[in-house]
């Protein structure tokens, strides 16, 4: 089937089709997890349905379900292995939810006391290698079942 414009585009469907490379944890015939580049706390990690979706308007609900059923998953990984004082599943939607790319997606959020963490982030670019090794200790957790 041949890519709308907004899907040509988009960075996420590019990372699923394997044309931007991406620290990946997890992938299954509907979801893919990885490593957001730009993480607001360690392991901070993104879930996508592979399809392309604008938003939770547009989203179907076969492809929300299996996208937080594999965000649960990673949540999951990151209680074992960063053992985080908490945690957010975070989605947003539109500019005033400063929603940044046009590809559904949720957000794994490991949270510290006293982090300092506003819900509406500047993007500031991670380190590559910090978010590579995170990204191996998430993976091997995931890997282990549940
Ligand atoms: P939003 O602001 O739309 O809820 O979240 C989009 C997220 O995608 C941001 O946290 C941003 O850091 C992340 N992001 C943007 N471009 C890339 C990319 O090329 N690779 C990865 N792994 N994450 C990205
Ligand atoms: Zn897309």
């Amino acid at each position: 089937m041949t890519d709308t414009p907004a899907q040509a585009e988009c960075i996420f469907c590019k990372i699923v089709a394997g044309q931007i490379p991406c620290f990946k944890l997890h992938e299954d015939d509907d979801t893919l997890a990885f490593m957001d580049i730009n993480p607001v706390n360690e392991g901070h990690a993104l879930i996508i349905p592979k399809a392309h979706f604008e938003d939770v308007y547009a989203v179907s609900d076969a492809a929300i379900a299996a996208t937080a059923a594999t965000a649960a998953r990673v949540a999951r990984a990151a209680r074992a292995v960063l053992a985080p004082e908490g945690l957010n599943l975070l989605q947003c939607n539109g500019p005033a939810a400063a929603q940044s790319v046009q590809h559904f997606h949720m957000h794994v959020i490991p949270r510290r006391i006293d982090d300092g963490l506003a819900m509406n982030w500047a993007i500031v670019p991670g380190d590559m290698d910090a978010i590579a090794k995170t990204a191996d200790r998430l993976r091997a957790e995931i890997e282990k079942g549940r």
